[in-house]
C-alpha cells in the first residue's frame, strides 16, 4: 500500500524515526564501546558483548498499543527494507539507515497449527513457527540480515571497505553468511570453516553454491570456533558467528513476530527453542523483554530451552536449582541428529545467564525452563511431526520432544499454547531421516528405529514382464500396454484397492 493511502494518523509515524544510540556493553566488566568499530569481545576482559540503545526508554513515550498499530500497518508497506526483520527497526537497528538495510526475504515465517490428531497425541495445542522458510532455510538469516546491514552501514559511512567475513559453523551459519556476502560481493568476501564431515551435504553445498571460500577442519564445531576466534583476533576479518552481537539483534525478530502473530497476547504462551551456541535463545529472551518493557506485550511468555542429552551444557547448568551454586562446565559432545545444536561450549552462555535472570525478575516468577531430549525422541518426534504435515528439521523435532518433556515436568500445562521453533528446513537434514528409515545409525546415537515410522520406496517390477521401459528405449504396442496394466495392478494390490468397474480401460498407447 502507498504511504498516502494510510490513515492520516498513521502516515506520519509509520516510517521509523527513532534515532537510537547503540553501543556495545561487556557482560563481564560492564565497559561500553562505540559501535563504529567491529567488536566481538571486550578488549579489556574478553567477555561477550550485547548491544543496547541508550535511548531505549524513549520508545516507551509511545503507548504499547500504538506500537502494535504501527507494526500492523507497517506490514502493508511495500518498501523492501522494512518487509523483513526491520519491520521492527526501532528495536533491532535504530541507527541503520533504510538505504543500508540488506533484505533477502528473511523473517515473517509461517506459524502452522498442529492438526487435531497430533494435538491429541501430544495432549495440547501447539504450533510450529517454521524458520526453515527463510532464504537459506534456517533462522540464521535473521541474524545475518542484521549483521550484513550493519556491515553495509559501515561501508556507506566509509568506516570499512573490502571486508573479509569469516565464520565457523555447524552448517547453517555458513550457508547464511555466504548467501548475504554473495549479495554484497562488491564489498565483501566470505570464508567459512566447517567441521569435516560434521555438516550435511546440503549444508555444504550452500556456501559452495554462493561462491564462498569453504574450509573443512578436522574435529567438531568447538574446534572450528577456536580457529575462527584466532583469525578474528590476529587478522582484519569480520567475525559472523553469534559472538557478533549484531546477529543477536536480528534474531530478536523471532520473538517480535510471535507477539504480532498472536495479536500481542502472550497469556498462556510457551515458546520452545533448541539450544546450540545459545544465540537463538539469547535473542528470544531479549526480544520478549524489550516488547515487555515498552508495554507492547503485557505478559512474558514461558521459554523452554531444549538440548540433546548428547550436547547439554546449558541444561546441566540449570539443573542446579540454587543459583549461587551454579557452575558452567563445557561438555564433550557426542554425535547428535540435532547436529546444528551439537555444541559443548556455547559462546552465548554468559548472555543466557544474564538474560534468564533478568527475564524471571521482570516476570516476577520463574518463566524460563530447560529440558533435555534423547536422540531417539528427537528423531521419533521429528518424523511424527512431518507425518502430520510439518516440515520440521531435526532441531524442530528436538523442540517437540522438549515440549513433551516440559509437559511431563509440568513446566507447561495442557491449557498452554506452545510455539515450537523449527529452526531449519527438513530437507537440510534428510540424511538423518534416511539413516532412520534404513536403520543405519551408528551405535553412538543410540537410536532404534520404530518400524511403524519407517518409510521406504518400493520398486514395482511385475515378475511376469520380460521388458521394462528404459531411458531412450521406450516400450511400444502390446508390450507397453501390458507394462502399464500389470504395473497398475501391482500397485493396486499393494494398496489393497479393488477395481471399480470391469470393462478394460482404453489403450494408453497410440489410441
Ligand atoms: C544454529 C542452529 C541451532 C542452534 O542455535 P543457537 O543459536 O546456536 O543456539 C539450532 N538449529 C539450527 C537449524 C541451527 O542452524
Ligand atoms: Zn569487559
Amino acid at each position: 500500500m502507498r504511504l498516502e493511502h494510510f490513515p492520516e494518523t498513521i502516515r506520519s509515524i509509520i516510517m521509523p524515526s527513532h534515532q537510537g544510540e547503540l553501543y556495545y556493553q561487556c557482560l563481564g566488566c560492564n565497559a561500553e564501546y562505540s559501535i563504529d568499530q567491529l567488536l566481538y569481545t571486550c578488549p579489556s576482559c574478553n567477555q561477550v558483548l550485547l548491544i543496547f540503545d541508550k535511548k531505549f526508554d524513549e520508545l516507551s513515550h509511545r503507548d504499547g498499543k500504538l506500537w502494535q498499530t504501527i507494526f500492523d500497518y507497517r506490514k502493508m508497506l511495500t518498501i523492501p527494507a522494512l518487509k523483513g526483520i526491520y519491520l521492527y527497526h526501532e528495536f533491532i537497528g535504530p541507527m541503520i539507515p533504510i538505504e543500508s538495510i540488506v533484505y533477502l526475504g528473511e523473517g515473517h515465517t509461517p506459524v502452522i497449527e498442529a492438526n487435531s490428531l497430533l494435538k491429541k497425541q501430544i495432549g495440547m495445542t501447539f504450533y510450529f513457527k517454521n524458520d526453515g522458510q527463510n532464504p537459506s532455510a534456517s533462522f540464521k538469516d535473521r541474524g545475518m540480515a542484521s549483521a550484513f546491514s550493519y556491515l553495509q552501514y559501515l561501508i556507506h559511512k566509509g568506516l570499512a571497505s573490502d571486508i573479509l567475513a569469516v565464520c565457523a559453523s555447524t552448517g547453517d551459519t555458513s550457508a547464511s553468511a555466504a548467501l548475504y556476502a554473495a549479495y554484497l560481493k562488491e564489498f565483501v568476501k566470505s570464508a567459512v570453516l566447517l567441521p569435516y564431515k560434521k555438516v550435511t551435504p546440503q549444508q555444504l553445498s550452500q556456501p559452495l553454491g554462493s561462491g564462498a571460500h569453504v574450509f573443512e577442519i578436522p574435529g567438531v564445531f568447538d574446534d572450528c570456533m577456536k580457529v575462527v576466534e584466532y583469525l578474528s583476533v590476529h587478522y582484519p576479518v569480520a567475525l559472523l558467528n553469534s559472538k557478533n552481537a549484531w546477529r543477536i539483534l536480528g534474531q530478536e525478530s523471532y520473538a517480535y513476530e510471535i507477539a504480532q502473530d498472536f495479536e500481542y497476547d502472550m497469556t498462556d504462551i510457551a515458546v520452545i527453542v533448541p539450544i546450540g551456541n545459545a544465540g537463538n535463545i539469547t535473542a528470544i529472551l531479549s526480544g520478549f523483554l524489550k516488547f515487555f518493557k515498552t508495554g507492547i506485550i503485557r505478559t512474558l511468555p514461558k521459554i523452554i530451552g531444549v538440548q540433546s542429552t548428547h550436547a547439554n551444557p546449558v541444561y546441566r547448568y540449570y539443573q542446579e536449582s540454587d543459583p549461587s551454586k551454579r557452575q558452567f562446565k563445557p561438555v564433550v559432545v557426542k554425535p547428535s541428529v540435532a547436529q546444528a545444536a551439537m555444541i559443548g561450549n556455547p559462546v552465548s552462555m554468559p548472555r543466557v545467564v544474564y538474560l534468564v535472570d533478568e527475564y524471571n525478575r521482570y516476570a516476577d516468577s520463574e518463566r524460563v525452563f530447560f529440558v533435555e531430549a534423547t536422540e531417539q525422541h528427537i528423531m521419533d518426534y521429528q518424523l511424527l511431526a512431518n507425518q502430520n504435515g510439518h516440515i520440521a528439521c531435526t532441531q524442530g523435532g528436538e523442540s517437540l520432544a522438549g515440549l513433551v518433556m516440559a509437559l511431563e515436568k509440568h513446566y507447561v500445562n495442557k491449557n498452554d499454547i506452545a510455539i515450537l521453533d523449527s529452526t531449519a528446513h527438513a530437507l537440510k537434514f534428510s540424511n538423518f531421516q534416511d539413516m532412520y528409515f534404513e536403520n543405519r545409525f551408528s551405535e553412538e546415537f543410540n537410536i532404534c528405529p520404530n518400524p511403524k515410522m519407517i518409510n521406504t520406496p518400493k520398486l514395482i517390477q511385475p515378475q511376469d514382464l520380460k521388458n521394462f521401459p528404459q531411458p531412450g528405449a521406450p516400450l511400444t504396442g502390446e508390450e507397453f500396454n501390458q507394462f502399464v496394466k500389470r504395473t497398475a495392478e501391482e500397485i493396486a494390490k499393494r494398496l489393497q484397492v479393488t477395481r471399480t468397474h470391469s470393462s478394460e480401460p482404453q489403450s494408453t498407447n497410440n489410441g
